[in-house]
């Protein structure tokens, strides 16, 4: 249980070590795994290890410091991963696509310069 009593998200329990990922970063305040359900050559979650931001919003009125670390996070992981641009989406809402209530920014990419995103990437989310 959470200090909020409500079920840890599927993501605290990765977090935690309960579930296993595919963990492609990690900060003190961070984490990055791949995405069970790729929607692009390159899907990486980025998700506050704290879960108490539901999402994006939330988070830029709470801690605006962590989102632009979130935000740094996303950038050195796709010039890792992907030809340098990249798509960064948020979820806001269960009728925008959101299904973790556990913010989390979702990485999408192509890792070379000739493969372009399709709009698959965005609709599917
Ligand atoms: P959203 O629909 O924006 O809330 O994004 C949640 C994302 O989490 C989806 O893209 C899922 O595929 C992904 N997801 C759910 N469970 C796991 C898991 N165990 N490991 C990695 N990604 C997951």
């Amino acid at each position: 249980m959470s200090s909020s009593g409500a079920e840890p998200s599927i993501f605290s329990r990765i977090i935690d070590r309960q579930i296993p990922a595919t963990i492609v970063a990690e900060t003190d305040r961070l984490i990055a795994f791949e995405d069970i359900a790729p929607k692009a050559p390159v899907h990486v979650v980025i998700t506050t290890k704290d879960p108490q931001y539901r999402n994006v919003v939330e988070l830029a009125a709470g801690d605006p410091a962590l989102l632009a670390d979130l935000v740094g996070l996303a950038r050195q992981i796709a010039a890792e991963r992907t030809n340098g641009q990249f798509r960064l989406v948020f979820n806001t809402g269960e009728a925008a696509g959101q299904t973790v209530f556990h913010v989390h920014a979702h990485v999408l990419g192509s890792p070379t310069a000739s493969e372009t995103l399709g709009e698959d990437s965005l609709g599917a989310l």
